[in-house]
């Protein structure tokens, strides 16, 4: 027996859950509440010890010399943006097929979102529709200062391309790294080719507190400052504002349960993997499509999202036999209605972003799914044929 399936018994026939964090918080519950316990005894609450031995740690994993704790993934693009004078009066490119976050971020900071499509294949940004706009940016909109590739689902977008363009439009680059904790590209982790990344620490993320938090990893000595300075109001010096900042503190709360998940993210994203390699030994041959990888790149199946000409069907039948499936997302941020009608589009005019959003269905993919759940989900998956 592994200790996968040494979970708390679940009976046989109750559902697999698309997500679930409380499973997370079960299988590491003795280090998690001594964790909290400290914390809770130690009188300290906001940026203390745990915060600061968290962001130490965490940058050390994802080899950066910088991390900085805030409090969601939302504020830790936001904040980057801000700290790089990225606000009114200038466009941020990023992607439609992507959580609502990373748009929401770059309106946070004051700045102008612009769209482009993706790579139907991969799910992430076309870099041939990202040149387009930068070459021919629609009249009015104001001038492109960052670009945002999202490495949507645990696969890292498509750098090798991005990279160069943006290099040659002088933009800066910004990983939204939300959903790819650990994802390698070429034999590097995300999160290290621009000059700052976020990472969302949700609690259904790769890395994921029992709450709201976020950090944001960089080489860059002074943005790093900055960053810290930013999510306390703009505080250089305790009581005295620098510059115009917001609230975005980490809790020691959740930094303390941070360090104890950090230490099993690596254990937790292989058995992510081997949990998409039975998945796709059960859609061989069938109508169903298994997610693509690229090959200069290592997944870390934040999502294993499959393509159905039939989803809305294949999530049905799913759901009968006790299995849940989520669409992410079902609605591209352009078509919604907080965005419709006003966002700038590359000439691809995100037309496999919708067509994405029509076919995509994302599996229970967790580290603490059981094996008989992981058989459960194959089985089905072979009977759809
Ligand atoms: C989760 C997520 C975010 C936002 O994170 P929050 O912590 O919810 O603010 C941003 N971008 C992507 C791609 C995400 O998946």
């Amino acid at each position: 027996m592994t200790k996968h399936e040494t979970a708390p018994a679940i009976g046989a026939d109750a559902p697999v859950l698309q997500a679930n964090p409380g499973a997370g918080y079960r299988q590491l519950k003795g280090p998690i509440d001594a964790a909290v316990a400290r914390v809770l005894e130690s009188g300290h609450y906001i940026l203390g010890g745990e915060g600061a031995a968290f962001e130490t740690e965490f940058a050390l994993w994802q080899g950066a010399r910088h991390a900085v704790g805030c409090a969601n993934g939302t504020d830790a693009l936001a904040l980057i943006l801000r700290a790089l004078g990225v606000g009114a009066g200038a466009s941020v490119v990023t992607v439609s097929h992507t959580a609502v976050a990373s748009v929401a971020a770059i309106e946070m900071a004051g700045a102008t979102a612009a769209m482009v499509d993706i790579e139907p294949d991969y799910f992430t940004m076309d870099p041939e529709d990202l040149r387009a706009l930068l070459e021919r940016p629609p009249a009015g909109l104001p001038p492109i200062r960052a670009v945002i590739p999202v490495h949507l689902y645990g696969q890292a977008a498509n750098l090798e391309a991005i990279l160069p363009i943006c290099a040659q439009f002088d933009v800066a680059v910004i990983e939204d790294c939300s959903q790819a904790h650990g994802a390698l590209y070429k034999g590097k982790k995300v999160g290290g080719f621009g000059v700052a990344a976020a990472f969302s620490l949700y609690p259904t993320k790769n890395l994921a507190a029992l709450g709201d938090a976020g950090i944001v990893a960089t080489d860059d000595d002074a943005l790093a400052a900055r960053i810290a300075s930013l999510r306390q109001y703009g505080w250089r010096e305790r009581y005295v504002s620098q510059d115009v900042g917001v609230n975005s503190r980490l809790d020691e709360i959740q930094a303390a349960i941070l360090r104890v998940k950090l230490r099993h993210l690596d254990e937790h994203n292989a058995r992510r993997g081997a949990i998409a390699r039975q998945y796709d030994g059960a859609l061989q041959g069938g109508s169903v499509r298994a997610p693509a990888r690229r090959p200069e790149a290592s997944h870390v199946f934040h999502q294993y999202v499959v393509r159905s000409g039939e989803r809305d069907a294949l999530q049905t039948r799913l759901k009968s036999q006790g299995i849940g499936a989520g669409i992410h997302y079902p609605v591209p941020v352009h078509r919604q209605a907080a965005y419709l009608g006003r966002i700038a589009m590359g000439p691809g005019r995100c037309l496999a972003t919708e067509a994405a959003a029509g076919h995509i269905l994302s599996l229970p993919i967790y580290p603490e799914l059981t094996e008989a759940e992981v058989a459960r989900v194959s089985a089905a998956l072979r009977r759809v044929g």
